[in-house]
């Protein structure tokens, strides 16, 4: 199995034990653990046990691993906290908010409107021919 570490990474500092979590779930290719700066109560990480700065960057059984692990661990979150909603949240790049160059997905639970995660979502409208243009580009890049 392939592995990546970075010393000066503190996500994979705490992936080998040298700084403390509050572990929630671990297997051989994933960890989960609560946020130290919560957002609301609840707050938890899952990252692979993987040093990749995004998430183009993660092997895909890494990957696989990650996608398995986030309803579980979503799932025990909310029958924790008893949270209505919740959202699921992965920052790539610096201008997105990204602040721990690790992957990680966020699962913040929302408890009323004021609490969880905030952000501004303006719908724009799609036109037909970017769309098929975007389209075609997109599927372009796949490999
Ligand atoms: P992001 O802005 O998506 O990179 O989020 C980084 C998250 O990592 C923030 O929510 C921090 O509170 C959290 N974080 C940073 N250091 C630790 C740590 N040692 N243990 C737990 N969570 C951490
Ligand atoms: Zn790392």
């Amino acid at each position: 199995m392939a592995s990546q570490h970075d010393d000066n990474c503190i996500f994979c500092k705490i992936i080998n034990g040298d700084i403390p979590c509050h572990k929630i779930y671990e297997d051989d290719r994933v960890l989960a653990f609560i946020d130290i700066g919560p957002i609301s109560k609840g707050h938890t990480l899952i990252i692979p046990k993987y040093h990749a700065a995004e998430i183009v960057d993660v092997p895909e059984e890494y990957a696989a691993a990650c996608g398995m692990a986030i309803p579980k661990i979503a799932k025990a979150v909310q029958g924790a906290t008893g949270c209505p909603a919740y959202n699921i949240l992965q920052n790539n790049g610096q201008l997105a908010g990204q602040a721990v160059f690790h992957v990680h997905f966020h699962i913040i639970p929302r408890y009323s409107a004021e609490t969880g995660l905030n952000y501004k979502w303006i719908p724009g409208q799609l036109d037909e021919t970017d769309a098929v243009e975007m389209k075609a580009a997109i599927a372009n890049n796949l490999k």
